[in-house]
């Protein structure tokens, strides 16, 4: 007999919105445990250095949730409305819009509020306790491990189910045993460097290029953001999210380009100083930001993991690798990815089997629903990631249609497969290597979404799937390589 029905290992923002979708579709008849290594006072915390995000989230995800597990996100988790986000071009003579009308939430207050819901729905939640790993009974997880920081004592509890939500460093997929078909370890190449401040400015120059109090704003750029973007998001008229990512490998080929020795807290200031409509930017003191003003963390931009699920073991969120590629968004995709997991957790516990077979849904479920694109567009991360600032501004300008823009706003590899027909004239050759990658990605894709339709029924056709994909993948990012300036 186990402690619980379900235990989720992470009370982050994934974590305690999946414990809430089963709690949900169980009509709260499940005993579900939430462990999280942080004290009660801050909950959901990534790390010590808070919980590091662009805050940034689309209403459509929201209501993803709130539709079908009636969970709802009003103020004060809410900090602030945008009409979407924007990315712009180096010489930010193109923008792009993303993702639609949106929400900036403060992720201090939100997990505060998250655990008052869970209480309300009968989730129990256990603070202050670390976990190692996983416990076994054959090929079977039925429970987690780790240590009491309150007690100093071992901690373990048993369950049908674990749920690993406990982010992108999980120790618990680190060290997984009962499967070869989750990918224990990320290629540090798909991991981005990120940090930012929360702070409040006095306004300079009038420039909505730099900041605008109704747009998130996203600055493709080389020489600032080496294979990642800086951004500017807007969380009141005089108070702002701003930060950037940088791709390690990157940022050390820009730093040998330009005799320079940046890191990424180097980046962030000369990227504040040199915002000419922020001015006087002081971290924010507000009692929900003075733990959270500034800090770094990382986030990954590849495909999800290419299978989520192993007996009595599921994976979401970052943990996951959920965060989109092209932009690094990770809340959007955990919120669908939580909502639809409780589904596949009841009717698992109801069938009383709780094997990878009878887990094996969730797989199919997700990518169904959002990760059948995400390989495509991991893709279309590299190549951007090798353009120089001239190429993605010129690519940006002359070979993105309203088509492809309509696409990429959507989270969608766009189909640039018209690109140098008769008739476009591309200047220069560096610009006819971009429209032949950009050609290259498209077609890709289009293999890929069609590969990822056919994900295996059963875990049988796995093995097949999984090597098709990753011979598949590897010629790609040979490929790629050759398309770089
Ligand atoms: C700088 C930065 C900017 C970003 N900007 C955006 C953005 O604007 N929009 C967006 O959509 N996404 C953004 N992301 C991604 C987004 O922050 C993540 O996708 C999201 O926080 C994932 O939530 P999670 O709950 O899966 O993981 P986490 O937030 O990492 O939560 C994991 C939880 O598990 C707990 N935990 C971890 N290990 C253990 C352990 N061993 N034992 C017990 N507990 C443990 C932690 O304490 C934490 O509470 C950004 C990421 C970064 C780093």
């Amino acid at each position: 007999m186990s402690d619980y029905d379900v235990i989720v290992a992470g009370g982050g923002l994934t974590g305690t919105i999946t414990a809430q979708s089963i709690a949900h579709y169980s009509n709260q008849n499940l005993k579900i445990l939430v462990v999280d290594r942080n004290p009660a006072t801050f909950p959901g915390r990534k790390s010590l250095a808070g919980w590091v995000c662009g805050d940034a989230c689309s209403k459509e995800a929201v209501d993803f949730m709130t539709d079908r597990i009636k969970v709802q996100w009003t103020k004060p988790e809410i900090e602030h409305d945008v009409k979407g986000v924007m990315a712009f071009s180096p010489d930010k003579e193109t923008a792009i819009p993303f993702d639609g009308a949106g929400y900036m939430l403060n992720r201090q207050k939100l997990p505060e509020i998250q655990n008052e819901r869970c209480r309300k729905m009968g989730i129990e939640l256990e603070n202050e306790i670390s976990l190692t790993g996983l416990i076994y009974e054959g090929q079977q997880v039925i429970g987690v491990q780790g240590t009491d920081n309150k007690t100093k004592e071992p901690f373990k509890k048993t369950s049908k189910i674990v749920i690993d939500a406990t982010g992108v460093t999980s120790m618990l997929r680190n060290g997984l045993q009962n499967s070869t078909k989750v990918e224990k370890r990320i290629d540090r190449r798909d991991l981005e460097s990120t940090g930012r401040y929360i702070m409040y400015f006095e306004p300079g120059e009038k420039d909505l290029t730099e900041f605008d109090p109704d747009y998130c704003i996203i600055h493709l750029d080389q020489d600032i953001a080496p294979g990642g973007y800086g951004w500017v998001f807007p969380k009141a008229d005089n108070k702002v999210n701003i930060g950037l990512g940088v791709e390690k490998s990157l940022l050390d080929k820009r730093n040998q380009r330009l005799g320079k020795k940046d890191n990424v807290e180097s980046l962030m200031k000369e990227y504040l100083h040199r915002n000419t409509a922020i001015q006087n930017a002081k971290l924010s003191n507000d009692p929900e930001d003075i733990n959270n003003n500034s800090g770094v963390f990382q986030v990954s931009v590849r495909r999800q993991n290419d299978c989520m699920v192993s007996g009595g073991y599921m994976m979401v969120g970052d943990s996951a690798w959920m965060p989109k590629p092209i932009d690094a968004g990770g809340i959007g995709p955990a919120l669908i990815a939580g909502t639809i997991l409780g589904n596949n957790v009841v009717q698992a516990i109801e069938a009383k089997d709780v094997s990878e077979a009878s887990l094996w849904q969730f797989n199919l479920d997700y990518i169904k629903e959002y990760g059948y694109k995400t390989a495509g567009l991991e893709l279309f991360r590299r190549l951007v990631q090798q353009m120089t600032n001239d190429q993605i501004s010129y690519g940006m300008k002359h070979f993105l249609g309203n088509m492809d823009v309509e696409s990429i706003s959507k989270g969608e590899h766009p189909d640039f497969s018209g690109l140098g027909k008769i008739g476009m004239i591309i200047r220069g050759a560096l610009n006819k290597t971009v429209a032949e990658g950009l050609r290259y990605t498209s077609k890709e894709n289009q293999w890929l979404v069609q590969h990822y339709n056919n994900y295996p029924k059963e875990p049988q056709g796995f093995d097949q799937w999984n090597k098709q994909l990753h011979q598949r993948l590897n010629e790609s990012f040979t490929k790629i390589e050759t398309f770089g300036s």
